[in-house]
């Protein structure tokens, strides 16, 4: 078994954006700049934003934080995102999900001007990434493709079964390895909530993806002896027993998982930290207008 070290390869891969980075900022070009809108005070969100400021150090990117109430109105984030959209000195940013609940996250996504959505959820970008057009691809996905290229995973012909839908993993994620690219060319079975015959579909995956918020959820029995694993779930639990409070668990049970499969990627340390690498990614192409351009 081959543990996939999302971590290692995404320190490799900020190193490398530094290194570029580096270039422009002493030729006197455009240093990418990203933003990130925190609403609320939610420990999950801070968690990640502050992991994103963080990685924006660690690439030599410009960063700026902007947080607001959780009682902040929905006209007032639509404003922020308007001054944002505007700004030449900001080439993307987030809004942080999730919103507190008297927000559409659906409607504050499409404020966001494509151009800058380089979380890559608005309908234009996941268009354009239907399309197979330059695009910002979702981050997750993203970070999963880099981990499969990363260690030359092969995926053509592949059967690959993805466990969930939503529309920040589970469908891009499905539809990437779909296409006709590497890595890609993969025969995938998308399953969620209401599949029946769930084990018997993992048990003939080749590369199982798992992105379903419900920890410890596959068992070493579902899984076919030689699969390539690739845990994206995160479930944070209270804990006494680490300096943080709480616990990272996946949805895989890694023990019984690592016996069977030829790689598989551990929570934490695998697809999370290249989430956070592939939103830089888009960022680096956003400050250099690469995606609209085609
Ligand atoms: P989500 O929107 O809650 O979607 C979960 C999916 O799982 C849904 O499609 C749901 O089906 C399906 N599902 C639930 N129970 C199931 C069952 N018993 N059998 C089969 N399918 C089932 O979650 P998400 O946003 O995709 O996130 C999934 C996990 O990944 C979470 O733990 C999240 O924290 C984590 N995550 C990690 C990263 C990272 O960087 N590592 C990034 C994003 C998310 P229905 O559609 O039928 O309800």
């Amino acid at each position: 078994m081959i543990l996939i070290d999302g971590k290692k390869v995404s320190e490799e891969l900020l190193a490398e954006m530094k290194a570029e980075t580096g270039r422009v900022r002493a030729s006197g070009g455009k240093v990418p700049h990203l933003a990130a809108i925190l609403v609320g005070n939610d420990g999950g969100s801070e968690t990640y934003v502050n992991g994103k400021v963080k990685a924006c150090e660690k690439a030599g990117f410009d960063s700026t934080l902007i947080r607001l109430a959780a009682t902040v109105s929905e006209q007032e984030l639509l404003q922020k995102i308007k001054a944002l959209n505007e700004d030449d000195a900001v080439d993307g940013f987030i809004v942080q999900l999730p919103l507190p609940k008297h927000f559409s996250e659906s409607k504050i996504i499409q404020a966001i001007d494509p151009r800058k959505d380089v979380d890559g959820f608005h309908p234009s970008n996941i268009g354009r990434m239907v399309m197979g057009l330059a695009t910002y691809l979702p981050a997750t996905p993203f970070g999963i493709l880099q981990l499969l290229e990363r260690y030359k995973i092969e995926t053509s012909g592949k059967h690959c079964v993805v466990l969930g839908r939503s529309h920040i993993v589970g469908l891009p994620v499905s539809i990437l390895l779909a296409r006709n690219a590497y890595p890609g060319n993969c025969t995938v079975t998308m399953a969620h909530s209401k599949t029946e015959h769930l084990k018997s579909l993992t048990q003939s995956a080749d590369i199982l993806v798992v992105a379903l918020g419900k920890a410890g959820f596959v068992t070493g029995d579902m899984i076919k002896q030689g699969a390539v694993v690739i845990d994206v779930g995160i479930t944070r639990l209270p804990s006494a027993l680490t300096k943080t409070g709480f616990q990272i668990l996946g949805d895989v049970r890694f023990d019984e998982a690592a016996s069977k499969c030829s790689f598989i990627t551990p929570v934490p340390g695998g697809v999370g930290p290249m989430t956070i690498v592939s939103l830089m990614r888009n960022t680096l192409k956003a400050s250099k207008k690469e995606v609209y351009s085609v």
